[in-house]
């Protein structure tokens, strides 16, 4: 028995991680407070940090107000603005690898090919790359949702002889100053940085596939007094989220999961979102072009003060013909328009539900494959965190887990539900878990039917090409339960809904 009291023989690693972002340091940093010190982190980039380590594109910073974009439990008085930029969650996120001494555990350029469940020895088998594999009592996968990058297959587009860069992979430094820049995508992304790409490039086409909401964004610098207000009172940085979360969770439970009985609170978000491109773009048939025709909260909205006003800039076109291919320098729209291009710029966002769920293939007992079940059957996690015949394995970038607006919230309730579970293990003496099938089905039954009230299935989002929505048309990825609903649930649920052995 190792010192957490669960069993421990022979193996490489009690737990292994995957994924070194914010969601697999949760995890660690539960486990250790478990006591089970004895885990590996593995991951696929060369430095912690997730999201906030791969992306650093130029006006990056996160649109959920930084007091609650962080964990409780570690609060950073010091954020500089209300939204941080992404360069300071990144070093928040390398202050909590040293604080909770998470980097001797990590394995950078490990890239995990498949995982498979050993159902007499009870333990994973977990596979990388390099040719090597692991053995461990536990599998905790936290690869993200957002992490595997989409680059769509134009006609032509290697012919391009110019340059190509996905938002995922951005060239620091790169220098648009002289050049004819294509931006395809108005996604979150694309929102950020095209106000950007604009200052400096001689000329942007924003290609346009689906318009976004854009509500205004309320930022500015957090002044120095006010941040050692924080770091001495720590109670005034807890009201500050307390009030931020609210909001957010107003928004998220009235514009979005009870849009049927709150319809308005979501003409509200309509409006405001109308009332600011109206005092933004100057040009009434770009306004009626930037102005989505399905119902706000189908895709996830965004908040700038700068991306309509772009489109006043006389170097800056919206285009919203369809792409019909691309050539050595430019890009044809489908009615035969050629427009030249020097930068081609990729912010399409990310393939979630193909390749994405998981991450790299699982196997679990009885030879399921978890990619296949969810693709062939219904996309499904027990609590948004374990699936029947995975025994021993947590799922934290699952369907149904991403809970309110701020993932910290999803991970901290997923730490809660290891806590709860690992130490009924404990009580028992135990080593394994699973979730039984009627636990499970319970879960997706009642995710689908408070699903029934939500935007996504009363509102109108026929138009919105929305990641919230998988293969099947189902939309799969919100838990539609309010955060405080799901923080309960996570540290109480029914003990009896794993079998333990
Ligand atoms: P996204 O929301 O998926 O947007 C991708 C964009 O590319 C969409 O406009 C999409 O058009 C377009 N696109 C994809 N394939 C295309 C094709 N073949 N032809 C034409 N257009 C195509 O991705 P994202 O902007 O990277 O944002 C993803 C998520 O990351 C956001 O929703 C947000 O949750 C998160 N994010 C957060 C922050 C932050 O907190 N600071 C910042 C950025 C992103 P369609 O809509 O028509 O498919």
């Amino acid at each position: 028995m190792s010192e957490s009291g669960l069993d421990h023989s022979g193996l490489d690693h009690e737990v292994v991680i995957v994924g070194a972002g914010f969601g697999g340091m949760g995890a660690a940093i539960e486990f250790t407070r478990l006591g089970i010190e004895d885990f590996a982190i593995l991951e696929r980039e060369d430095d912690l940090g997730g999201t906030w380590h791969v992306n650093h594109y130029p006006g990056l910073a996160v649109d959920i107000a930084s007091v609650t974009y962080s964990y409780s439990f570690e609060p950073n008085p010091y954020w500089s603005r209300l939204f941080a930029p992404g360069a300071e969650l990144k070093r928040y996120a390398e202050h909590i690898a040293d604080k909770y001494d998470l980097r001797r555990r990590m394995e950078f350029g490990v890239v995990v090919r498949r995982a498979e469940w050993d159902d007499d020895g009870e333990f994973w088998t977990v596979h990388t790359d390099d040719g090597r594999s692991r053995t461990a009592r536990y599998l905790a996968t936290a690869t993200g949702f957002l992490s595997q990058p989409h680059t769509p297959d134009f006609d032509g587009i290697d012919t391009f002889e110019g340059d190509i860069i996905h938002t995922t992979d951005w060239r620091d430094g790169y220098d648009f100053g002289g050049r004819r820049a294509a931006v395809i995508g108005t996604g979150a992304t694309a929102v950020q940085l095209i106000p950007e790409i604009a200052r400096v490039a001689r000329s942007l086409t924003v290609f346009q596939r689906t318009p976004i909401w854009v509500v205004p964004k309320i930022d500015f610098p957090i002044p120095k007094p006010v941040q050692q207000v924080f770091a001495k009172v720590p109670l005034t940085q807890k009201a500050a989220r307390l009030v931020n979360t609210s909001l957010l969770e107003a928004l998220m439970v009235l514009g979005v999961l009870h849009y049927k009985q709150a319809k308005p609170g979501n003409q509200v978000a309509t409006l405001m979102a109308k009332a600011h491109m109206r005092l933004q773009v100057r040009d009434k048939a770009t306004r009626q072009a930037l102005t989505p025709h399905y119902d706000f909260g189908c895709k996830r909205p965004t908040f700038s003060n700068t991306y309509f006003r772009t489109f006043n800039q006389h170097n800056v076109a919206l285009e919203t013909g369809t792409i019909d291919h691309v050539v050595r320098d430019g890009i044809v729209t489908a009615d035969g328009t050629k427009i030249d291009v020097d930068t081609l710029v990729l912010a399409t966002g990310f393939n979630l539900w193909d390749v994405n769920f998981p991450a790299f293939q699982i196997i679990g007992r009885d030879g399921r494959d978890l990619g296949q079940w969810w693709r062939e059957g219904r996309f499904q996690a027990y609590e948004g965190i374990t699936v029947p015949k995975f025994p021993n394995f947590l799922t934290l970038n699952s369907p149904y887990s991403y809970s309110g607006l701020s993932y910290f919230t999803t991970i901290e309730g997923q730490m809660k539900h290891i806590g709860r579970l690992f130490g009924e293990m404990r009580r028992r003496g135990t080593a394994r878990f699973e979730v039984t099938e009627a636990a499970n089905r319970k879960f997706l039954d009642r995710a689908t039917k408070n699903l029934e009230s939500s935007v996504f299935y009363a509102g109108d989002c026929a138009s919105s090409r929305s990641y919230y929505f998988n293969q099947h048309g189902e939309a799969t990825l919100l838990r539609p339960n309010s955060t405080l609903a799901t923080l309960h649930e996570q540290a109480n649920f029914p003990l009896d809904d794993y079998a333990y052995a």
